[in-house]
Parts: structure tokens; sequence; C-alpha cells
């Protein structure tokens, strides 16, 4: 059956608040769409409602939060998905100096009181709707991404999640572990790397057929951690513990287990990091993974705005993704319109 891959970017400033939202945001974005738009392929945007939330206050960011709500408005109207991702520790963030202060004690999602998941899911959903209701009727908010994959433990989140209607969660990816501070993710028994499954409300890794959510997972593979070190990479883990002081950082390393002969790491399926080779190599892989089943498959790949850069490995992908007739570009929103899982 035909697979569905759902390019889906963490739209986004740097995990340490730092970096322009022009640079950043605007920009990236505004490139991507314009690609996508000429392949008549559809962007998932995984809108930071945080941040956007706490620039919204800020007088002297009125006009970027202006013109990231019109970018966003703009990439609805045109068929793009926009979906909800939640760095709470931008709620309380203050601008001093110029600088943006977040509020670590907020950084992850499940160590919050059930009051404040509920609150903060709440004005995530509530805000994309009325955004984006006026320029789509029939748009819903209805897939999730926690920050920095954070969502375990998870039954209150999932709770959260399914009281405001919201179907599908995309945290999992499977091989993912790390503890850093009291921050932990335990992603190694994740039901499947790429297919979805019903998760069960205690543990989102398993499948469980009263589960309300949907683990729709980011596909990932396993890979020797040496293969990571990439000066890209090094720099980003060392600018997001700056910004955190050390009190948590790094949950995208893999935890070292035993001996060097033991690091792997889960390679995410990552579109604005991996080499037009690596891409095509994923999705070969994919649609052997796709093309015994019965129904649609969805394969999800990551990106962040800040990894955005020259566009022309992408260019050749979409070229190659032209060729495969066995292989679609969705979105959140469009899988779930096709799918009988929800
Ligand atoms: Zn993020």
């Amino acid at each position: 059956m035909s697979l569905h891959v759902i390019l889906s970017i963490d739209y986004e400033v740097y995990g340490d608040g730092s970096g322009s939202f022009e640079d950043l945001l605007l920009r990236p974005t505004d490139q991507l769409l314009g690609l996508f738009d000429e392949f008549g392929f559809k962007l998932t945007i995984m809108a930071e409602v945080a941040e956007i939330y706490a620039i919204k206050n800020s007088e002297s960011h009125h006009t970027i939060s202006s013109q990231i709500e019109s970018q966003l408005q703009r990439a609805k109207r045109a068929g793009h998905d926009v979906q909800l991702h939640l760095h709470p520790a931008w709620f309380n963030a203050q601008l001093r100096d110029g600088v943006w202060q977040l509020d670590f004690a907020e950084y992850g999602l499940p160590y919050l009181s059930e009051e404040k998941i509920r609150d903060y899911v709440e004005r995530g959903k509530a805000y994309l709707e009325k955004l984006l209701t006026p320029v789509d009727p029939g748009y819903r908010c209805l897939a999730f991404r926690a920050g920095n994959w954070l969502i375990q433990p998870e039954r209150t989140v999932l709770d959260a999640l399914c009281d405001q209607g919201i179907v599908i969660d995309s945290s999992v990816f499977d091989g993912g572990r790390s503890k850093v501070g009291r921050y932990e993710i335990d992603y190694t028994e994740a039901h499947h790397c790429m297919l979805p499954w019903r998760a069960s409300p205690d543990n989102i890794c398993r499948q469980d057929d009263a589960g309300r959510i949907i683990e729709i997972p980011i596909y990932a593979r396993r890979s020797n951690v040496l293969n990571m070190l990439t000066w890209k990479r090094i720099a980003k883990q060392l600018r997001l513990r700056r910004g955190m002081k050390n009190r948590s950082s790094g949950m995208e390393i893999g935890r070292r287990s035993g001996s060097m002969l033991n690091w792997t790491y889960p390679k995410k399926f990552d579109f604005t990091r991996m080499t037009f080779p690596e891409l095509c190599d994923y999705t070969r892989t994919a649609q052997r993974l796709a093309a015994d089943l019965a129904v649609p498959c969805p394969c999800v790949a990551i990106g962040h705005t800040t990894d955005v850069g020259d566009l022309g490995y992408l260019r050749k992908y979409f070229h190659w993704i032209k060729q495969q007739s066995d292989v679609n570009i969705n979105t959140f929103q469009g899988y779930h319109a096709i799918s009988s899982l929800t």
C-alpha cells in the first residue's frame, strides 16, 4: 500500500531561547514553503505555541509576532498543515536586556502539575484554532509533539491531549533513551519504529486497544553514535547546555550503555539534517515496510527551522519522490482524513 511521508518541522528558535525569529522561523519557513509549493507538496509545521505566546505579550516583538501569525495563516490557506508543539519553559519567559530568559523549572511538560499541563495544552490548541479556522474552516488542531520529545511520564499529558480532542501524538522515536537531571525518556520498547499504534494511557510505547491517542512515531533507525558527531550537532548541543546552565540538555543523545560497542543511537528521519542519499535510503526502507500493508502507511520525518540551510538536497529528494509511484507527501491532517485509525 502507499507510503505517506509526513515532513513535520518544529517551528521554533533555539532551545535556550536564543536566536532571531526572523532568521530561524520566518525566513527558513518561507524558503521551505516556496519549495514545497513548487512541487505541490504539503509541509507540516509543528508550531511552538509557547514562544509565540511569549513574544505576543512583548511590545518590542509585536511586528515579529504578527509576521509569524500571518506566515502560519498563509501556510494554512495554501493547504499546508499546522499542528501543536510545546516547550513550556516559554510560557513564563521574560525578556531582559534583549535576551529571553526561559523558566527552566517548567522545562518538561509531563513534570508540571496536572492543572498546568491541562492549561498549557488547552491554550496551545485554542490558539492555533483561533488563528487558523478563519482561513480554513475545516482546520482542527489534532496532532501534538512534546518539546524535546519529553512525553513521559505520559498519563496526564495523554489525558489532557484526549480531553482537548487531540488524537495524534508524534513524540516517540524508537530506541530513544536519555536521562538528564530529572528528565527522562525511554522509548527503547516502542511498539514500532515507523507504524502507528494506539497508545496505552500508562505507557506510550505500548499498543493498547483501549488507548485514545494514536502514536505516529518519528521514524528512526539505530546507528552508531560516532556517526552523529558532526560539528553542526555539537554546536547545537553546546548552545543548549550553555543556555540551560547544565540543568538539563542533550536529550537527543542516546544514553551510553556499557561499552563503546553498545554506543548506538536512534537516528531520526530528519529532512533538515540528512543528505539526499540518506533521505532516499530511509524512504526506501519505509517503502519496503509499507509494501505489505493493506492500509495507507504514515512515515513521519522531523526537521527544525533552526537547521534549514541550502535546500538543493531537498529539491533533489522531491524530484526523486515524484518518481516513486507508491510514495506521497502528506500531513497529519491529511493522513487523519484517509486513515481509519482515529
Ligand atoms: Zn521543539
